[in-house]
């Protein structure tokens, strides 16, 4: 059919919006992998600053504390050699006040003065106990092969043993770079690093003030310091949690262990530009919306395709309804024109076909028309208040010789005060649709029943058949434009498929509901039931009307008793 979607065209177009979304996803998972490497990139560089900020606390502290241990020596160290006969400063000098402060402030702290050819140890300050002074003595002399006489001085740390001991000691010279005596003090590590570590951290630069911008170190990082035996020696005031870490050890002083954490929440500053931020979230909306743009595009290609095949379908059919209504009355007219009837009752019922047949076209392209007018949103309904039961009677007796064929008995229960607001058009054709697939789809010689009630604020129209039904899967798709249930479509009942798509949308447009019921068992069949807002009693004319209509039913019914006793 000309109509349909060239299989091909739907082919490049599926294949385009799968192409689409394939290279969505390689991008969103292209952007996202550099995304994380640029991050990778940030978080390594403020490791490395971390690093860097530990070398260069350590380094500057370092700096510091051998500054303030070589200012300890200054009174019993001269620029030159020891001359002869010249008298050895006594130790006692390096114990000032504030070099005291300094070295111990918990211990009671001393010097000394080793003679290392003779072994002689001179003490000033508390001097240590025997065997204390021989653990000096002999710590000095094996450390002194080590001594670089450029260095200044040399630390002993030892933790193992009885007592831990921890010396400086420097080397005064004699003639011909021979040792004229060692001076030594002890000294604790914690006690003189606090104070340095406080100074660095309080005013050191640590890291490029081009990167700081003014920060203090508090700021910036924290810092923790052990010693060689692990003991924390310094703790920054403010502690910040290990995202981006770095170390550095220091041999000196027995070892000491430095480790910088950066603050992060000013690591963007940092870094050139800031950490790139998480760009998942963006990516999977992305995604998403690319996968749902995508679901939608072949979800209509489908419905396109399916809608193609309904259209074609329909043609198909209105062509197949036109033509067999056409094909009669072109038969049973020329029948009559060319005088071929044998008798007054073979005209009579040519005549009666013939007028079926005009009616079942008439019928068929009112429903056409209004399909179309309900496409095209051009449907104009001339609302008034009705009562229904008079217009129901007389559309299901315009309709009667087109149930006759069948030998379908239509019986009615009406109740005569229900009243909506309605265009009389549009309500005949809902009443006409509903009867005439409850009679197409019933067995010949079956019964419809169409009854009319008024239930709270609805007035509410039945039409009973006793067809096979409606599977309970297909009750809401049936009123979809040209939709035929499969069972109908393969069968010899002619129908095009949007009698109860008229139905639903006239009934919508009254503000009413639709659906159908189906029976199983006793009888098998279905209900479909239309439900229109209720109006007032109907007054005047059409009360009366209502009344007439009334008298006019029972008399019928007199009539139809009389001629089926008769019979
Ligand atoms: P059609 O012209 O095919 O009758 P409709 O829109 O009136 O189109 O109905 C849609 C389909 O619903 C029909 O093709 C038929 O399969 C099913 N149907 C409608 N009314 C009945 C009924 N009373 N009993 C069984 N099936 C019905």
């Amino acid at each position: 059919m000309a109509d349909r979607l060239p299989r091909s065209r739907s082919t490049i177009l599926v294949a385009v919006l799968l192409l689409t979304m394939a290279l969505a996803a390689a991008l969103a998972y292209e952007a996202w992998r550099a995304a994380r490497s640029h991050r990778a990139t940030a978080e390594r560089a403020l490791r490395d600053y971390a690093s860097f900020a530990a070398w260069e606390f350590t380094a500057s502290s370092k700096g510091k504390m051998y500054s303030s241990i070589l200012y300890l020596f200054n009174p019993v160290m001269h620029e030159q050699p020891l001359r002869p006969g010249e008298r050895l400063e006594d130790p006692g000098a390096i114990l000032r006040p504030t070099a005291r402060e300094k070295l111990c402030p918990s211990a009671t702290p001393f010097a000394f003065r080793l003679d290392p050819s003779t072994g002689v140890l001179v003490f000033a300050g508390s001097a240590p106990s025997p065997e204390r002074q021989r653990q000096i003595r002999e710590a000095v002399k094996a450390d002194l092969p080590e001594y670089v006489r450029d260095f200044g001085y040399r630390t002993i740390t030892r933790d193992s043993g009885v007592a831990p001991l921890s010396l400086v000691y420097q080397v005064k010279w004699g003639p011909h770079d021979t040792v004229a005596a060692v001076y030594g003090v002890e000294f604790c590590v914690g006690s003189l690093a606090a104070s340095v570590f406080h100074t660095v951290m309080e005013s050191g630069t640590v890291l490029p003030p081009a990167l700081t911008r003014g920060l203090p170190n508090d700021s910036l990082f924290s810092v923790l310091v052990w010693d060689f035996a692990g003991h924390p020696l310094y703790r920054s005031p403010h502690q910040y949690p290990a995202t981006y870490t770095g170390e550095h050890a220091l041999d000196a002083y027995g070892g000491l262990h430095t480790t910088i954490s950066i603050n992060p929440a000013v690591a963007d500053r940092l870094v050139i530009g800031g950490r790139p931020k998480s760009r998942l979230t963006l990516l999977g909306a992305l995604l998403g919306l690319t996968g749902v743009l995508v679901a939608i595009g072949l979800l209509q290609l489908r419905r396109e395709h399916e809608l193609a095949r309904l259209r074609s379908d329909f043609v198909a059919s209105v062509s197949h309804e036109l033509r067999t209504p056409l094909a009669q009355v072109r038969m049973f007219a020329e029948t009559l024109r060319l005088g071929r009837v044998r008798s007054e009752s073979e005209r009579a019922r040519s005549l009666e076909i013939i007028d079926q047949e005009a009616r079942r076209l008439t019928h068929l392209v009112e429903n056409i028309l209004q399909f179309s007018r309900a496409e095209r949103q051009a449907v104009r309904l001339s609302l008034r208040s009705c009562a229904l039961a008079p217009q129901l009677r007389e559309a299901l007796d315009s309709f009667a010789p087109l149930a006759a064929p069948r030998r379908v008995r239509v019986q009615q229960s009406l109740d005569e005060r229900a009243c909506a607001i309605v265009d009389l058009e549009a309500f005949r054709q809902i009443v006409l649709n509903l009867v005439d697939n409850a009679i197409k789809y019933s067995p010949e010689g079956g019964q419809v029943r169409v009854l009319l009630r008024t239930t709270g604020e609805w007035v509410r129209l039945e039409v009973e058949d006793e067809g096979p039904g409606i599977p309970a899967g297909d009750r809401e798709r049936i009123w979809a434009p040209f939709f035929r249930l499969e069972r109908d479509v393969s069968s010899a009942v002619a129908g095009s498929g949007i009698g109860l798509a008229v139905v639903r949308d006239l009934v919508a447009r009254h503000g009413g509901r639709t659906g159908v019921d189906t029976r199983h068992a006793p009888a098998r069949g279905s209900t479909f039931y239309v439900a229109l807002p209720r109006a007032d009693d109907v007054s005047g004319g059409d009360a009366d009307q209502s009344a007439r209509a009334r008298e006019e039913a029972d008399e019928r019914e007199r009539a139809t008793a009389g001629a089926e006793e008769r019979t």
